[in-house]
């Protein structure tokens, strides 16, 4: 079931503070909508009661499937700071667990720092994609092309709605401004010979030593790599 609490909110544009109910956690195979209010920026937005400003607040949020068995952590945080969000995403698995009957395991939990991000693995997951490969086939995008897509100016994200049987489809968004910018093709036959190279062979060892987790980011590890 879904989780709420009531918050004090503040708005960015007049100032004024009002007592807001926001949704820390959600189950989209019980209730669908919510799936459909996250990916249209409706979740968790609030209207300023003295100006009318609409805003949405990022906040965190455990988006659960109950239907497909899986669930996305979102920690907003910037990449930089991931190792918070790493100890504080620790701290929620430890509830979660706690409130688990004995009988019963967690199911995978994803983290993600940004709403983007939640959006995008969203779209990974229900595709059945793998979300260590996808990251990688980012890392090579990147390392391929970095005189085009520095990982501290651009982020690459699946775009899901544009993949098809053939092509994976990729977006490339400049950070500072958020605009969307190049969209890359990627064939679906060379992700599905990674997927067969890198997870079903067993040898995951190279990925998971790109991507330990549990914040899986080709741009985070690339960025970090930089230093
Ligand atoms: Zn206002």
């Amino acid at each position: 079931m879904a989780q709420t609490n009531l918050y004090p909110i503040r708005c960015p544009s007049c100032g004024a503070q009002q007592d807001e109910t926001l949704y820390d956690s959600i189950d989209v195979g019980k209730e669908p909508d919510l799936r459909r209010q996250l990916l249209e920026n409706k979740l968790n937005a609030v209207t300023c009661n003295a100006c009318g400003n609409r805003f949405r607040i990022d906040k965190n949020l455990l988006y659960h499937d109950s239907r497909e068995g899986w669930m996305i952590y979102l920690n907003p945080h910037s990449p930089e700071n991931q190792d918070q969000a790493v100890s504080e995403f620790r701290d929620v698995l430890e509830d979660l667990n706690s409130v688990l009957p004995a009988d019963q395991t967690l199911p995978e939990v994803d983290l993600v720092l940004s709403r983007i991000e939640l959006v995008e693995r969203i779209f990974v997951r229900e595709a059945g994609l793998h979300p260590k490969v996808i990251e990688y086939v980012k890392y090579l995008i990147y390392t391929q092309n970095l005189d085009q897509f520095m990982p501290e100016d651009k982020a690459i994200l699946l775009n899901g709605q544009e993949c098809n049987e053939d092509q994976l489809c990729f977006v490339v968004q400049d950070v500072e401004t958020h605009k969307l910018e190049t969209l890359l093709h990627y064939k679906r036959e060379t992700y599905n010979s990674l997927v067969e190279l890198l997870i079903e062979d067993g040898d995951t060892s190279m990925v998971n030593q790109l991507f330990p987790g549990p914040y899986i980011s080709a741009r985070a590890y690339l960025m970090q790599d930089e230093v």
